[in-house]
């Protein structure tokens, strides 16, 4: 069965904006907070420059679980009724992306985005186990340079082999065939090659996490800190089977088993600072101009998804544009959700950055 076609507010993609506190090395260098909240309304203040979002979240309080129940656990809720859907952290390296996916491997371990949508879902499937039947998979890998790297390849050395991060290659199985992304003839995006992990419990899908975390920071300290130059999508898949005759089916006609399957991305996308500022050499800006790809296309399939116009006359939203869109195609727009959390950093030295960030996203509106 298909889920029922989403109204029209569910069709937009919500953005939220999170402000981290100043952080040791600002307070170092004495830097005064530049961003505003503007009190009671979802509203940022940065000179003389004034945007609206759907949420923001200031620096004051902790706001990680709120964050939570307004922006991702109506995405995790959905994923049960079949709809896909799509978290996206953006900003500058720096600006708490991963400290708000949770997907680091030091801090924001247990209240980042992620490990709440786990529980979340876990105590949803725990209130339906006896009427439906349930089968999880993960996966978790990283776009960089336009070439998608398995996080959680149980081949995969991460420990000390350096020797494949020093000519760039990102794949590193050697004769590994590449990971390919494909369309099947009704629209699903898979990832062929990509290890699909399957798990029971929270405890193993936290593992899945804590595994592919420590591999993708591993390579980035073989590649010249590459984390933040690429994009890492942990994926959530959500298969049920309710079966016919289960004892809650208040259906009067005899119906055949249903079956739904859903999808979360949970996306830490690369650094959004222009790559004039990680260095224009070589290979590194080489690197720097396909992360912009990734961004650039999100940008525009965002921007194409929520003009209401635009939409109507069936414009073409450009998913083939980057490795990041074509794979999120089926669960950006359509019968899917969406939610950016654009990530600002309040230090005045990040001025530039933060409202480049906050066009960005305001454009995603
Ligand atoms: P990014 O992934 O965008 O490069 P990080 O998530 O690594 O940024 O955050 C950069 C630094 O700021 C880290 O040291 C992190 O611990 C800290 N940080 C980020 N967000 C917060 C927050 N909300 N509260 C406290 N510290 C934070
Ligand atoms: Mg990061």
């Amino acid at each position: 069965a298909s889920p029922p076609a989403s109204t029209m507010e569910d069709c937009c993609v919500k953005v939220a904006v999170h402000i981290r506190p100043l952080i040791g090395d600002e307070k170092l260098q004495a830097c005064k907070d530049c961003v505003a909240v503007v009190p009671g309304k979802p509203q940022v203040q940065l000179g003389t420059h004034s945007f609206t979002f759907d949420h923001v979240y200031g620096s004051t309080a902790t706001p990680s679980s709120a964050m939570f129940e307004e922006c991702v656990s109506p995405l995790v809720d959905g994923l049960f009724q079949g709809y896909n859907a799509t978290v996206l952290a953006y900003g500058q390296t720096g600006s708490g992306k991963t400290y708000t996916m949770g997907s680091g491997c030091k801090d924001g371990g247990q209240t980042g985005l992620i490990p709440q949508a786990m529980s979340a879902l876990f105590n949803k499937i725990e209130s339906l186990k006896h009427q439906i039947e349930f089968q999880l998979h993960v996966s978790f890998i990283e776009i960089l340079k336009e070439e998608v790297r398995d996080l959680l390849d149980p081949n995969s050395s991460n420990k000390s082999d350096t020797s494949n991060g020093q000519n760039g290659k990102v794949n590193n199985i050697p004769g590994k065939p590449p990971i390919q992304i494909r369309e099947t003839s009704n629209g699903v995006i898979t990832l062929a090659g990509s290890t699909e992990c399957s798990v029971q419990t929270l405890k193993e899908m936290a593992d899945c996490l804590e595994h592919g975390s420590l591999s993708r920071a591993t390579g980035s300290t073989n590649m010249n800190n590459q984390s933040s130059r690429s994009h890492a999508i942990f994926t959530i898949t959500v298969e049920q089977i309710r079966k016919a005759n289960s004892s809650d089916s208040n259906s009067n006609e005899s119906m055949g088993d249903e079956y739904l399957c859903a999808k979360l991305h949970l996306v830490d996308l690369a650094g959004s600072e222009r790559a004039k500022r990680t260095g224009s050499d070589g290979m590194r800006f080489k690197e720097g101009v396909h992360i912009n790809k990734g961004l650039l296309a999100l940008g525009n399939v965002i921007s194409a998804l929520g003009d209401e116009k635009k939409r109507k006359e069936n414009a073409h939203v450009p998913y083939r544009d980057s490795k990041l869109t074509r794979l999120l195609q089926d669960s950006l727009g359509g019968n899917s959700r969406t939610v950016m959390i654009a990530c600002v950093s309040p230090a005045d030295i990040n001025a530039e950055e933060t409202l480049n960030t906050l066009k960005y996203a305001n454009r995603a509106r």
